[in-house]
């Protein structure tokens, strides 16, 4: 299992490279988030006001595969 959490101010994204289909759609649905120039790639720091955290959420939601997930914190 290579799923790994990477951790923001509102919510964490976790991510797993085996399921990866390496379809995009996170790199261009929220490329503040998601840049595989940087370490570590997904940042979910930016993500740092309700409105950025929802976009986050339907990035992650329409990822094809599961291998992006949200993880909220708990209130
Ligand atoms: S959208 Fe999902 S399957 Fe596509 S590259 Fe991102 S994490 Fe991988």
């Amino acid at each position: 299992m290579a799923r790994k959490t990477y951790t923001g101010p509102i919510l964490d994204v976790s991510y797993d490279i085996d399921v990866c289909r390496h379809a995009a759609r996170c790199v261009h649905g929220m490329p503040e988030v998601f840049d595989t120039h940087r370490k570590p790639w997904i940042d979910p720091e930016v993500a740092d006001t309700p409105e950025k955290a929802q976009k986050l959420r339907d990035v992650v939601s329409a990822c094809p595969t599961s291998a992006l997930l949200i993880e909220e914190h708990s209130a």
